[in-house]
């Protein structure tokens, strides 16, 4: 080992004892170029509409959180969580996945496809099958491991348990996945100056009727945001929802990789995978990802009246 490996060893050592309380070792986490490529998959698997990822990060339209510190009613709605800090700041307390059918996606394509008929256009499908795909995906890689801070911390303590075990592992997957499954193999990734040589764009699409009615099915089924049994959301009119739709687009469209350079990626590698989130631990979860993803359109998609 030279010097240079000595001291990343180190550095690599001195973040797993900083970051790694029990129980936060494995934390994981998709971001949208990530969910991108998982549809891309899908869609080249299931057959699906060649624009079939520009639907694939529709929940992540509603952030997760409301300024700092709280978590947002409308991601625990499109998550199909549950904030157990009830809307109080300090938030980014890792949230509760109740796993009591809240998953809006079944209901939605039910309705539309049995109650609306002729006016199920193929853009409401792709919504609906898009949302399903990525709560999937989540799934994977939150279900058991989503942890942001604990009830009890301070904000400053939440804020950097969120940051470490959840938001740069979100940007860790994209440049694994960018860079292993995105480039195709043989193709250089980097430019000299460390900027991406392959411009990817990422479009965010969605219908916002069929999302609006996915809100109202949730608060119609009084379905609560809290673990205290209170807070819901109240259904957003078709405006409001495409304006959440064209911001996550306008962050992320042309080209959805400019953030991702070869020079900040160094450092995002060495916390992840000190928490465990090394690049083969990635890949085998984004291909149950995949797996999963498709089994959740298919189940969808053969739902019987
Ligand atoms: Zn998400």
């Amino acid at each position: 080992m030279n010097r240079f490996q000595k001291v990343v060893v180190l550095f690599a050592l001195s973040m797993f004892l900083v970051f790694v309380p029990l129980g936060r070792d494995e934390v994981k986490a998709w971001n949208p170029i990530a969910h991108w490529q998982i549809a891309a998959k899908a869609a080249q698997d299931l057959g699906l509409d060649g624009d079939f990822p520009d639907y694939a990060n529709v929940p992540d339209y509603w952030p997760s959180d409301i300024g700092f510190y709280q978590i947002n009613p409308f991601f625990c709605w499109s998550h199909a969580v549950i904030d157990r800090n009830n809307g109080a700041s300090p938030g980014r307390i890792s949230p509760l996945y109740p796993d009591d059918g809240r998953y809006p996606e079944f209901d939605m394509w039910y309705l539309a496809k049995y109650k609306m008929k002729t006016a199920f256009t193929s853009e409401m499908q792709k919504t609906i099958l898009g949302y399903a795909c990525h709560n999937a995906a989540d799934r994977i890689v939150h279900w058991t491991y989503f942890t942001g801070g604990l009830p009890g911390e301070g904000p400053i303590d939440t804020y950097l348990a969120w940051r470490t075990g959840h938001a740069d592992k979100e940007t860790w997957a994209d440049y694994v996945v960018f860079q292993q499954i995105v480039v195709p193999v043989g193709w250089p990734v980097w430019n000299p100056d460390g900027t991406p040589v392959l411009q990817m764009v990422i479009n965010c699409k969605a219908d916002p009727s069929i999302l609006q009615l996915a809100q109202k099915i949730y608060v119609k089924n009084g379905r609560k945001c809290n673990s205290n049994g209170t807070g819901t959301i109240t259904a957003e009119n078709n405006a409001t929802i495409t304006g959440h739709v064209s911001t996550f687009n306008t962050q992320w469209a042309n080209p959805a990789v400019r953030s991702l350079n070869r020079d900040t990626w160094g450092g995002y590698q060495l916390e992840a995978i000190a928490q465990g989130w090394t690049q083969s631990a990635c890949l085998v979860k984004y291909n149950t990802s995949v797996t999963l993803a498709e089994s959740w359109i298919n189940s969808v998609r053969s739902l019987a009246k």
